[in-house]
C-alpha cells in the first residue's frame, strides 16, 4: 500500500507544478488504517509546506488519529527555518508515529537530518519509496540543488523536414495549442533566454500569457545595442536581463549586464543561480541553441514538430547521442518529444 498513498502524494506534489519553484514540488497525505485523513501540498512558493498543509486539513474529528498515523512525503521533511518553521518539529510535535518518505531531501541543510532527528525520538521512518518517480518529478531541483547551478531546458521547433524557419523571417512552426503549451513550460520555468537573432526576427514577448500564472525571466544579448527601443524586451513589463550595454533610458524591472562576447555560458547560469533561479529554456535561436549543445551545458531537450515541410532555412539542431526519450505526445498536427540527458 506505501506505493498506492506515495502516488497520491506524487499528484498532489504536482499541483504546484509552476508555483514553487526554485523550491521542490511536494506532497503529503497523513494515513490512518488505510483511510486517508489528510492531504496537503507545497502550493507557493514561501507558503506552508506539504506536511502542514496536510496536517490542517485533519478534520477535527480525527485529530486524535494523527498520533497513530503514518505520514507519506515526497520529500524529507525540512529540518531549518526557512520562511516557515521546520516540518520535522511539525512532526514530532503532532506525535506521528510513522513516516515513509520517497526522497531525502539534498539541500545541505536538510540532508538526512530530519530522518535521523524522527528515528531519534522513536519515529519508524522509511525512505525510498518509489523515489525515482519522485525524482523525476522534482528533476530540476535535485540537479539546481546539488549542481549549484539551474537545469537546462532546450526547446525549439522544427519542420517536418528538419528546419527551424526560413532565414531571417517570422515562421509559424507549431499550432495554436502546442503555444499554448510552450506558455504552461515557460509559466513553469523560472527564466527564458533567447538569442539576439530570435529577438531582432520574432519580436517575442517572452512570456505565460496563453497559460497564465508566473512570467519567467527574460534573457537577451543585445551586445551592439541593435534591439530597438520598441521591440517588446524592452518594454519593462516584466524582470529583464539582457546582456549587453546600458541605455540611456530609466528602467524598473530590465537589469543591462556588461559582459564578453561571446556570452560565456557558464557565467550565465552562475548568475541566475545565485539569483535564485533553478531552470531555465532556452527557445533558441539555432545559434543559441549550437552553443548551449556544444558547451555540454543542457539537462533536457524539448522538440516541437509539425507535420509540415519548409523546402529549406535555418537547419534545426542535431540531437546529442545518448539521450533517454521521457514522453512523447501529439498536440494537435504537432508532436512533441521531451528527451532527457543520460
Ligand atoms: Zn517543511
Amino acid at each position: 500500500m506505501h506505493e498506492v498513498y506515495m502516488r497520491r502524494c506524487l499528484d498532489l506534489a504536482l499541483l504546484g507544478a509552476g508555483q514553487v519553484s526554485p523550491n521542490p514540488m511536494v506532497g503529503a497525505v497523513l494515513v490512518y488504517e488505510d483511510r486517508i485523513i489528510g492531504e496537503g501540498w507545497h502550493q507557493r512558493w514561501g507558503g506552508p509546506h506539504a506536511e502542514v498543509n496536510c496536517v490542517r486539513s485533519v478534520k477535527q474529528e480525527d485529530r486524535h488519529l494523527i498520533p497513530l498515523s503514518t505520514l507519506y512525503c515526497t520529500l524529507e521533511p525540512c529540518f531549518h527555518f526557512g520562511k516557515t518553521p521546520p516540518c520535522v518539529d511539525l512532526i514530532l510535535g503532532e506525535k506521528i508515529s510513522r513516516v515513509v518518505i520517497a526522497n531525502e531531501d539534498p539541500n545541505p541543510k536538510v540532508a538526512g537530518q530530519s530522518v535521523q532527528k524522527m528515528r531519534e525520538a522513536g519515529i519508524v521512518v522509511e525512505t525510498g519509496v518509489l523515489a525515482s518517480e519522485a525524482a523525476l518529478l522534482n528533476r530540476t531541483f535535485f540537479h539546481s540543488i546539488s549542481h549549484k547551478q539551474p537545469y537546462v531546458v532546450l526547446k525549439w521547433a522544427q519542420s517536418a523536414d528538419g528546419f527551424l524557419g526560413r532565414t531571417g523571417e517570422r515562421t509559424a512552426i507549431s499550432g495554436p495549442w502546442t503555444q499554448r503549451l510552450v506558455h504552461r513550460w515557460r509559466s513553469e520555468l523560472d527564466a527564458i533566454l533567447a538569442g539576439t537573432q530570435t529577438v531582432l526576427t520574432d519580436n517575442p514577448k517572452l512570456d505565460a500569457r496563453l497559460h497564465g500564472g508566473r512570467n519567467p525571466l527574460r534573457i537577451t544579448f543585445d551586445i551592439e545595442k541593435k534591439i530597438p527601443a520598441e521591440y517588446n524586451i524592452l518594454d519593462d513589463s516584466t524582470p529583464t536581463w539582457i546582456f549587453g550595454p546600458t541605455r540611456d533610458v530609466a528602467f524598473r524591472q530590465t537589469e543591462f549586464i556588461p559582459c564578453d562576447r561571446p556570452v560565456a555560458l557558464e557565467k550565465l547560469l552562475n548568475r541566475l543561480y545565485e539569483n535564485n533561479r533553478a531552470t531555465i529554456l532556452v527557445e533558441g535561436g539555432a545559434q543559441v541553441l549550437a552553443a548551449f549543445l556544444e558547451s555540454g551545458l543542457w539537462n533536457e531537450i524539448r522538440i516541437i514538430e509539425s507535420s509540415a515541410s519548409l523546402g529549406g532555412g535555418v537547419q534545426a539542431p542535431q540531437l546529442p547521442e545518448g539521450l533517454t526519450i521521457l514522453e512523447k505526445y501529439q498536440v494537435g498536427a504537432d508532436s512533441i518529444r521531451i528527451f532527457l540527458k543520460k
